[in-house]
């Protein structure tokens, strides 16, 4: 069944297919960290649907929230109607949310993936400021539609003014650490402020507290609240895509508590439908200047995504497990960084809680003399043989930043210290493999 399955899917579908081309597997049965493929092997999972499944797959107490609406006979689809699921996820998403952002929030149910979550916001801040112009920043991945995508790297600008995102190991600066937050800070502000630059007058700025797509970059906490800062004096809404570093991922509940900011709007998808399809906006009452029908959507309303939702982020809160992302995150980042220190095609080793990137460089190449000559060059090549020897090795990896030289794990939140000491020996073994 294996290699037919593959075979005939590599046939028919899209040239586009990602994942299904860098590994092939066919997953039939999964729990927890673990799949397993139809030909019996079985594989840990640090893709973890691409940083959706907080608590793996299958979790018993999402399937029971699951079977639970299905023996109720509750209704399947009933558009964006009132439900006791719905009421169950809305109250239970509110008690997560940050206090001082909540007491004052509306959500806006969107759907069924993160970049619809994304236009509703773009929609949401031009209708209030009656403003067109968007801010956002290089790296940057906010989803596939078109304005999402208009403010994703890589993509075409139209109405989007793209500012540096601080980091430490590409800085555009050359200095990495404060000194360039702090750099990257200003030239937002000499953007915005500078009449002649032909930046669209904007309605909103875009930004992740930790670019994930883009290479794992986590933004400072001092930038954080610089944004913060720029935007509230010049008016402009601040969005915070929380889409994949929402639900403990980082350490906090959401990823914008690590530096105490309050944004305007959230946009919020992934781990919050518990591994079925749901997406939100959250943002201040004030900018809710919609008239009834403005922002609508046949799927709105799946009840088995609120279900699931609603289990999975009372589960993270209930036991603590955004802490625990942090402190197993901390120490598999000191493991990793051990072992860049073994193996210098390893550039960089960087992320928060439990979102972590490990970048592969050119070891051939000279070191640099200083951190204005920049890290050794980005490699790829390297990066995608560490996740095919993963894969043999029976780890699943997931390839991002912005040469695609980072190789990212997204392990779900219930990871135990033993299965990660298993991650770390696989991936361990398969740099070992590629570096000989
Ligand atoms: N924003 C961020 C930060 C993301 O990581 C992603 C998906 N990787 C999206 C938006 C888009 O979500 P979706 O793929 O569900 O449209």
């Amino acid at each position: 069944a294996h290699e037919g399955i593959l075979r005939r899917q590599s046939a028919r579908e899209s040239a586009a297919r990602t994942y299904a081309r860098a590994l092939p597997i066919v997953p039939v049965r999964a729990r927890g960290l673990t799949i397993e493929g139809a030909d019996g092997r079985r594989y840990l999972d640090c893709l973890s649907g691409a940083g959706t499944l907080a608590l793996g797959h299958n979790h018993p107490v999402v399937l029971e929230a699951i079977r639970k609406v299905l023996d109720s006979g509750a209704p399947l689809h009933v558009l964006d109607l009132a439900t006791p699921v719905k009421d169950a996820f809305t109250t239970e998403l509110f008690r997560t949310l940050p206090p001082e952002f909540a007491d004052r929030a509306r959500v806006q149910f969107c759907g069924p993936a993160g970049t619809d979550a994304v236009e509703a916001a773009f929609k949401l801040v031009r209708a209030a400021t009656g403003r067109t112009g968007m801010l956002a920043f290089t790296g940057a991945y906010h989803g596939m539609t078109a304005g999402a995508l208009e403010a994703s790297g890589g993509a075409t600008e139209v109405r989007v003014a793209r500012l540096p995102y601080p980091q430490d190991y590409r800085c555009p600066f050359g200095v990495g650490g404060d000194r360039g937050a702090e750099l990257a800070a200003r030239w937002t502000e000499s953007v915005l402020d500078d009449s002649k630059s032909g930046v669209p007058r904007p309605a909103g700025m875009i930004l992740e507290p930790v670019q994930g797509e883009g290479g794992v970059i986590p933004a400072p906490d001092e930038w954080m609240r610089r944004m913060r800062e720029i935007t509230a004096s010049r008016s402009i809404p601040l969005i915070a895509d929380e889409v994949q570093t929402g639900v403990g991922r980082t350490g906090a509940f959401w990823a914008v508590e690590h530096s105490g900011i309050t944004p305007d709007v959230m946009v919020l998808s992934k781990a919050i439908g518990g591994s079925l399809p749901l997406a939100v906006v959250v943002y201040r009452d004030d900018l809710d200047v919609w008239q009834p029908g403005a922002h609508a959507g046949t799927f709105r309303g799946n009840q088995l995504a609120m279900a699931a939702g609603t289990a999975t982020l009372a589960y993270v809160r209930e036991n603590g497990l955004a802490e625990r992302a942090g402190t197993l995150g901390a120490h598999m980042l000191a493991q990793l960084r051990k072992l860049a220190d073994e193996f210098p095609c390893i550039g960089d080793v960087r992320g928060r809680g439990l979102m972590i990137g490990v970048e592969l460089v050119d070891p051939e190449a000279a070191a640099p003399h200083s951190a204005a000559d920049g890290p050794r060059p980005a490699a790829p090549e390297l990066a995608a043989a560490v996740q095919r020897e993963c894969l043999r090795r029976g780890l699943i990896v997931e390839l991002g930043g912005r040469h695609s030289s980072v190789v990212r794990l997204l392990p779900p939140l219930t990871i135990s210290d033993e299965q990660a000491t298993a991650v770390l020996d696989r991936l361990a073994d398969a740099v070992g493999a590629v570096a000989r």
